[in-house]
């Protein structure tokens, strides 16, 4: 590739909960294939804002991870979702937190973002929202929510806050960032928990020099500030991207939190990194081919 061709890349996680000696196998399958049909939007000229926008839709509908289909009831029984997505053209943004019944949270967000001077919805005003404007809802909870790829209900039950989340960050050819993030939490969490996903600054953010998705216990990421310090580590501190998100994820290693994060800047670089023991992911760019894993080292 020649610096005039025009350079994209995209970077999916279906979350950093995953745990060594289980299998991920169609997940990974899943988000390789989701990395295909990204690249061919990318390469058409599709808008990193719908691109990301769009991975997160099919994780959500999957059930393979937690988030949309395949989260899991709060201690109280039933399933509260929170979502964020960010343009990093515009410098826009939407979230929603605590919403219930809506089988894709990230586009309750993505209305929000375009339709409204709002940023984030929480709760019954979310649920409210998304009816409004006729996003589809989850009519039968009991039959429609799923157990997630390499998950058992046992974990569901625990309380040591296992965790899941799908994301998805991008730059298009048009040198525009965007990042969309989606979770059912952490297992066993109480009514009304948010961890960072719903928080763009912290799980979610993108503006015209990164983008970046987070996944892990969002307790801890909202006490490193997340994305916020990632992005900041780039643009006030200079540090390369690789470097601002080890930053990051060693401060929140020092609290005892774990996760991971995908993030891509304006040059096209990607990392994808996480200090648990996985993290599903996948990327393809304008330079390089699909890969997907969950395992592999990343540092
Ligand atoms: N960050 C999510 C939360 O705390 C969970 C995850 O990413 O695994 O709700």
């Amino acid at each position: 590739m020649t610096d005039s061709q025009p350079k994209f890349a995209l970077a999916l996680h279906g979350g950093a909960g995953a745990q060594k000696g289980r299998s991920y196998a169609r997940a990974e399958a899943h988000l390789r294939e989701l990395a295909r049909q990204g690249e061919q939007m990318l390469a058409g000229g599709a808008t990193a804002v719908d691109v990301v926008e769009h991975m997160v839709r099919e994780m959500e509908a999957s059930g393979l991870y937690v988030a949309g289909r395949g989260s899991a009831a709060n201690n109280a029984g039933y399933v509260e979702l929170d979502a964020a997505i960010m343009d990093g053209a515009a410098r826009n943004a939407g979230a929603v937190a605590a919403i219930r019944d809506v089988k894709h949270p990230i586009s309750a967000a993505r209305t929000l973002m375009d339709k409204t001077p709002y940023v984030m919805l929480a709760g019954d005003g979310a649920t409210k929202f998304a009816a409004k404007h006729g996003l589809e809802t989850v009519e039968n909870p009991a039959a429609y929510y799923t157990l997630p790829d390499g998950t058992t209900e046992e974990d569901t039950q625990t309380e040591t806050l296992s965790h899941g989340t799908v994301g998805a960050v991008a730059l298009d050819i048009h040198g525009n960032l965007a990042a969309a993030t989606s979770t059912g939490g952490v297992f066993g969490k109480p009514e009304g928990r948010l961890g960072d996903t719903p928080i763009n600054g912290v799980g979610n953010w993108a503006d015209s020099e990164v983008a970046v998705s987070c996944t892990g216990v969002g307790e801890y990421f909202i006490l490193s500030g997340g994305a916020s310090t990632i992005t900041n580590g780039v643009k006030l501190a200079g540090d390369s991207l690789e470097k601002a998100v080890w930053r990051m994820l060693d401060d929140v290693q020092s609290l005892k939190g774990d996760g991971g994060v995908v993030a891509v800047n304006k040059a096209g670089e990607i990392v994808m990194a996480y200090n648990s023991d996985g993290m599903k992911r996948a990327s393809v760019s304008s330079g390089t081919p699909v890969m997907a894993t969950t395992f592999a080292p990343c540092r």
